[in-house]
């Protein structure tokens, strides 16, 4: 634990200690304090991500507290302002750095589309939605 001398020459400096009667023994005489332990800071890590199936290229955040990841698939132009936010506390929400976000508009411009068939039936089915409202707007008129 950190503790910080009250008295004595070294008074105001902060050192580590045992967890000990002798500890015990300083801090109930008022010689020397518990100070709280310094929080965590947790540093994020960026880099660029491919999907195994998808094949297209994603920007991924890690925290190295390990509360959770970021992952952002878009077009790149929409990547700047996205934010990692931390669940760990160790860090204020941290935005996605200009070089990782040019770095991803490099690699997208490689990247094939791969539209997988529950893709394209979910594409034929927005279509179908779409022709359709379109149909009955178009009656009202
Ligand atoms: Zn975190």
């Amino acid at each position: 634990m950190r503790v910080k001398f009250l008295s004595g020459p070294r008074k105001g400096e902060i050192t580590h200690a045992p967890r000990s009667q002798e500890t015990d023994l300083l801090i109930n005489a008022g010689l020397i304090e518990r100070v709280p332990d310094e929080p965590a800071v947790a540093k994020t890590t960026w880099g660029i991500g491919k999907g195994a199936n998808s094949q297209q290229y994603f920007i991924l955040g890690t925290c190295s507290l390990g509360c959770g990841t970021f992952r952002y698939v878009g077009p790149s132009k929409n990547a700047k302002g996205q934010k990692f936010f931390h669940q760990c506390g160790g860090s204020m929400p941290v935005e996605v750095p200009a070089e990782v976000i040019e770095q991803y508009r490099i690699a997208k411009r490689e990247e094939k589309l791969v539209i997988g068939v529950d893709e394209l039936n979910f594409y034929a089915e927005v279509h179908m939605r779409y022709a359709h409202e379109t149909k009955v707007d178009s009656k009202k008129n």
